[in-house]
């Protein structure tokens, strides 16, 4: 066959699966990128023909997802991690060293990127399609030397060893299983009679009857009941209904998704069996983020076992009930992880957020009633159909049922992955379960659940972590990703990164996060150039005020999130930096100049620069003063 007649076939085979042409758009363009290197002008041509769109909405799209090349890779690409928990272990420092050694290589290009969700492995970068960490002098010259060969990967992984929990009670049972748990394992096990058990001896109300007494709650972040969530979808709609696993691990802290992904995948299809059979739905979506090679690899393979033994597709196990499960690779866009953003990706568009009510349970994926769920979330779910719903709740608070995975990051001397009672306290989780902070150093700060939550000084991490306990102490639940600062860490390299962070993400859509995410990041950057002037710390917290929520998503809350806290919790240090023009810790950006970064939003054209000695100086502070 042709290269032409094998892509005409594959393109065929991508939009068969979807009930809409359209939403083939993000596999037909990772098909090309994966076959020529690159999507070129004639690429966006073909995808146009195949879907029946203009031009112009698979050119946005292209430009929307970070993924997407439009022009000829590299032979082999490097991409370094400088977000907040590979900041702290010294990713610029690592960026830097492989800038000098492979900077002027040939065939090699490097990239610095925001968080890769391989936090354990700080400081990290991705080589190819494989990520390596910790990246030490050691290691770094191995993943040069790898880099700079002339041979292609797949190369063996870096051993990284973080400490991975393997002995909890729910989630973390085969995690022990580098290399994956597959289908006679994971059956010989116990795995899918949880499946059997709902499929064949209950009605569907009875199983969100089930999961509602667990007590389990969402785990993404936001804690929604999941039974509740469930039972919102219509009973007596004649539209199809959706399940989708949320798999767009992306919060910066967080890397729990990717354990149950590459190591445990039937446990998160066992769930999405039974609650596709709760909501009767038929078929049902895993949106993976792009950056998971591996995890995706590993899931595919879990895909084809389930069909091969009968646990997919028409009539299950005899059970009269059928689904079909089809994978969605994101492209590098953290809002997709926003469960409308990602309903706007599958249907292959731009990750843009979508104004709620309706929520996706009344009218979700292509219009229709819709479940979005984490995949922590779903894994749990065998547990609850086999041991009941009485002893998952048992194991957590009076609201909030389980076990749930922690991702611990930062100055902690043994990161990793670990599972513990959702109502743990957060001062065992980083001393008994992580060991503390190495060297005998102190506890300067903690972010409790991504960056998106609120820091903690080292005085308040008595709270037990179950989302209504962090509630009561005014902090969103969040992911489980837990960073550690010590007594080393610079507060303004970290609101730097932070804000560096939210500005590049903003998808654009609300004047007010467009804008303020970027003059927030672009003022927190001039701070740390030397420029800064004492009332900036109020015009950084007006400005953060005036984002919050006036907008269509939560994502401008999160952004607000940590300059607030930052600056109420460490105003004397960033007045300090501005005073002395510099701080003691290594990782302080004045003695590391920043290096720029590009945008997904930037600031409008014709809008003055709020920068002083940028642009138009006088005129731009003028403005940011009208703004709040
Ligand atoms: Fe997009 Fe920000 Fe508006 Fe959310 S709040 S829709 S991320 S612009």
């Amino acid at each position: 066959m042709t290269d032409n007649t094998v892509l005409e076939a594959k393109a065929k085979e991508i939009i068969g699966r979807y009930e809409k042409p359209k939403a083939a758009m993000l596999p037909l363009l990772w098909l090309l990128q994966e076959h020529f290197g690159y999507i070129s002008p004639e690429g966006e041509a073909w995808v146009s023909r195949h879907l029946g769109v203009a031009i112009t909405r698979v050119r946005e799209v292209v430009s929307f997802y970070s993924m997407y090349r439009t022009r000829p890779a590299s032979r082999h690409n490097i991409q370094v991690c400088t977000s907040l928990p590979c900041l702290l272990k010294g990713g610029k420092e690592t960026l830097n060293k492989i800038k000098e050694r492979l900077g002027a290589v040939d065939g090699v290009s490097i990239e610095e990127v925001e968080c890769l969700c391989a936090c354990e492995m700080a400081p990290m970068a991705q080589l190819d399609e494989q990520f390596t960490g910790p990246l030490n002098d050691q290691t770094t010259a191995l993943l040069a030397g790898r880099a700079g060969s002339p041979q292609d990967g797949p190369f063996q992984d870096l051993d990284p060893a973080p400490h991975v929990a393997a002995d909890g009670p729910i989630l973390s049972l085969r995690f022990k299983n580098k290399e994956g748990t597959w289908f006679d394992e994971y059956a010989g096990q116990g795995g899918y009679s949880a499946a059997k058990k709902a499929l064949a001896t209950m009605k569907p109300s009875e199983v969100i009857d089930e999961v509602s007494r667990s007590n389990l709650r969402g785990l993404g972040g936001a804690g929604f009941p999941t039974g509740k969530k469930w039972s919102f979808i219509p009973k007596d709609s004649p539209k199809p209904k959706y399940l989708v696993a949320n798999a767009d691990e992306g919060e910066p802290g967080t890397f729990k998704d990717r354990y149950i992904l590459e190591r445990d995948p039937h446990a998160l299809l066992e769930g999405m069996i039974i609650a596709a059979y709760a909501i009767q739905s038929h078929k049902a979506y895993l949106y993976i983020r792009g950056e998971y090679y591996r995890p995706a690899k590993r899931f595919n393979r879990a895909l084809k076992e389930a069909y091969a033994h009968g646990w997919l597709g028409k009539n299950i196990q005899g059970s009269g009930f059928s689904l079909e499960v089809v994978v969605h690779r994101g492209a590098g866009a953290y809002i997709c992880g926003e469960e409308t953003a990602l309903l706007s990706s599958l249907e292959g568009g731009k990750g843009l957020p979508r104004i709620k009510p309706p929520f996706p349970a009344i009218s979700g994926l292509f219009g229709c009633p819709t479940i979005i769920n984490n995949v922590e979330t779903l894994a749990c779910v065998p547990f609850i159909m086999r041991e009941g719903a009485k002893r998952f709740s048992d194991l957590g608070s009076v609201k909030h049922g389980g076990t749930r995975l922690f991702s611990i990051s930062g100055h902690v001397a043994r990161p990793g992955l670990y599972e513990a009672p959702v109502t743990v306290r957060l001062t065992d989780l980083i001393h008994k379960y992580a060991l503390g902070p190495a060297q005998g150093r102190k506890i300067k700060a903690v972010i409790p659940g991504g960056i998106s939550t609120k820091i903690l000084t080292a005085q308040e991490m008595g709270t037990a972590m179950d989302y209504d306990c962090l509630a009561s102490v005014g902090i969103m639940g969040g992911s489980g990703g837990i960073i550690v600062f010590d007594e080393t860490a610079c507060m303004l390299a970290a609101l730097e990164s932070a804000t560096r962070f939210f500005a590049h993400e903003s998808c654009g859509q609300c004047p007010s996060c467009r804008t303020g995410t970027s003059w927030i990041h672009r003022i927190v950057k001039r701070i740390a150039a030397g420029k800064g002037r004492l009332r900036d710390l109020d015009n950084l917290l007006a400005i953060a005020r005036d984002m919050e929520g006036k907008n269509i998503c939560v994502f401008v809350d999160a952004a607000a999130t940590p300059v607030q806290s930052y600056i109420s919790k460490f105003r004397p240090e960033f007045e300090e930096h501005i005073k002395n023009g510099r701080c003691a810790s290594k990782l302080c950006p004045m003695t590391t100049p920043t290096l720029p970064r590009v945008c997904r939003t930037g600031l409008p054209a014709g809008l003055p620069s709020p920068i002083e000695g940028e642009g138009k100086s006088e005129g731009s502070n003028a403005q940011i003063a009208q703004i709040v």
